[in-house]
């Protein structure tokens, strides 16, 4: 059986993901403060299980009791290959950077990347003693390889989670496993991260204008449709380039 960890998966992007992770047959364990209903009928519909585990991924202690339990519940099943999607995140603070408070900056990078290291080095691990296949991916974003004003924080947590996935993929083909760890560039797409965006001002952040524009101009993409392209990326296993930072617009 196909186990798949994903985080954020009580809206937008993580919250497809599970669903469609859960359409393939593939059982979810899912991972965010708030839940929703929704994935539990989803999984009763397609014959799976989905468990949901309650954590802010801004607390450390909360991740290390989280992994534990997860581990826990692997233990009591067939597994046979492992998958984890790294997606919550988080945009905010927005603003010029001498603007920013510490305490928003430690927030920030813990949810965005110290969060996304702990889970992929925790269940690469297990994945490993148990010689069980593994494929771990990360979200992360266009803005990883472009600087945006206002946004200082977001470009470098997530171009530090596009260095962090080649670095563990260099690793693994060192040793010459077959475990793939990837990153997955979303795109833009209709989810309250958007709205967050547009509730900027143009003091915070200057291109506010382009971004309300996408809403207007129906430019932001459904959550289905990209969480489709990083499934099928994923599920088909052989084919999963280990180091890749696959970007949803090679595939739409
Ligand atoms: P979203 O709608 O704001 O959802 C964020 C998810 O992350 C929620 O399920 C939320 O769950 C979870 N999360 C946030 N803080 C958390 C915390 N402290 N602990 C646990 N979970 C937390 O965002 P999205 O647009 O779907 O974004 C998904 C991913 O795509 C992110 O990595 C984002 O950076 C990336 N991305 C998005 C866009 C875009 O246009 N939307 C573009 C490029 C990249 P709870 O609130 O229930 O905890």
């Amino acid at each position: 059986m196909k186990f798949a960890i994903v985080t954020g998966v009580s809206r937008g992007l993580g919250l497809s993901i599970a669903k469609l992770f859960m359409e393939q047959g593939v059982h979810v364990f899912g991972i965010s403060r708030n839940k929703t209903d929704q994935l539990s009928r989803h999984a009763a519909d397609n014959n799976v299980i989905f468990k949901h585990y309650s954590c802010d991924l801004a607390d450390n202690s909360a991740i290390n009791a989280t992994i534990s339990e997860v581990i826990a519940e692997l233990n009591e099943q067939e597994v046979t290959g492992l998958y984890l999607v790294n997606n919550a995140g988080v945009i905010e603070p927005v603003d010029q950077a001498m603007n920013i408070r510490a305490d928003d900056i430690i927030n920030h990078i813990q949810i965005n990347l110290t969060s996304s290291m702990l889970l992929m080095n925790a269940f690469l691990k297990k994945a490993t003693m148990d010689d069980l296949l593994f494929i771990g991916a990360t979200v992360s974003s266009g803005a990883a390889e472009r600087p945006v004003d206002g946004w200082s924080a977001y470009c470098s947590s997530k171009a530090a989670v596009n260095m962090y996935t080649k670095t563990v993929a260099l690793e693994q083909d060192e040793r010459k496993t077959e475990n793939k760890i990837i990153a997955f560039s979303p795109g833009i797409m209709d989810t309250d991260m958007q709205k967050q965006i547009r509730s900027s001002t143009k003091e915070e952040f200057a291109e506010i204008d382009k971004f309300k524009a996408y809403k207007e101009n129906d430019l932001l993409r459904k959550t289905d449709t990209v969480a489709g392209v990083l499934v099928d990326i994923i599920t088909d296993e052989s084919s999963v380039i280990n180091g890749k930072i696959y970007n949803v617009t090679d595939y739409v």
